[in-house]
């Protein structure tokens, strides 16, 4: 049996002014400008669809100054899904950059790491400095749909469908996972936040929100383990993304790519 492909895009919904220094623990010696975008991923072929992340809210973003493009499930809508019936959204981990719009999936089965649920919902996050990039209206949340049996807890590494795999890297959460898709052009890693931007993973430097900083280096190895290449490795913020890969149709240039064909 030959194994399917999928199409894959990076849907850009938010983004934010910052600078070099904001983005490597330890500080940067060029102090210069170095935006951050904001994305959702899709992930689809003719059988089925796939979500990565929902991003936040118009709210959220406005609390904590973000520029707010468009609601994700109005770039979702641009690419021909719905969200309201959508069935299966992963989630890469709960900041409140990737889950904050939960509420626009109602029925979906949400995809979460045991860690990422444990981890939000225990001892370390009696720290400020380890809640605040959490929203507690969006864990709750979780938990309701939990009670709701709208969550599918997963345990490291599995495989969701032929050709789909989500990998637990740990690191900037404790169960932060990355999502492992087979695509025309071989296989792709959405890293999501294991890699913030390029230069991390590619110069094994580290975001300064982090859990675990030894997680987070063992997590670039697993990234290039799993992927064809470098090149097939998607970084979770970096607006490189949006010019190294082609906009998914003329007129969503500046809104949505394609990550399944080569990079510029
Ligand atoms: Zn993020």
């Amino acid at each position: 049996m030959t194994l399917p492909t999928y199409e894959v895009f990076a849907i850009k919904y938010a983004m934010r002014d910052a600078r070099r220094t904001n983005h490597f623990l330890g500080g940067d010696p060029h102090d210069a400008p170095m935006p951050m975008d904001y994305f959702v991923w899709l992930i689809r072929n003719s059988d089925r669809t796939y979500v990565l992340d929902v991003g936040f809210t118009a709210e959220v973003a406005a609390q904590r100054k973000r520029v707010m493009l468009r609601r994700p499930a109005e770039g979702l809508a641009k690419l021909g899904v719905d969200a309201k019936s959508a069935r299966d959204v992963i989630v890469s981990h709960m900041h409140y950059d990737h889950i904050g719009t939960f509420g626009d999936f109602p029925q979906a089965r949400f995809h979460l790491q045991d860690d990422e649920m444990a981890f939000v919902t225990g001892r370390h996050m009696c720290h400020k400095q380890l809640r605040h990039s959490f929203e507690v209206d969006d864990v709750v949340g979780v938990v309701r749909m939990l009670y709701d049996g709208r969550v599918q807890f997963h345990d490291g590494d599995d495989e969701l469908a032929p050709g789909l795999t989500i990998h637990r890297i740990g690191g900037h959460t404790a169960g932060l996972q990355s999502v492992r898709v087979h695509t025309k052009r071989g296989w792709v890693v959405l890293a999501s936040d294991a890699s913030h931007y390029y230069e991390h993973f590619e110069q094994g430097r580290v975001f300064p929100t982090t859990f675990d900083i030894g997680g987070v280096l063992e997590g670039y190895d697993k990234l290039h383990r799993l992927a064809e290449s470098p090149q097939h490795i998607v970084p979770g913020h970096d607006p490189l993304v949006m010019q190294r890969y082609p906009a998914a149709s003329s007129d969503l240039e500046g809104v949505a790519v394609r990550l399944d064909v080569m990079p510029k």
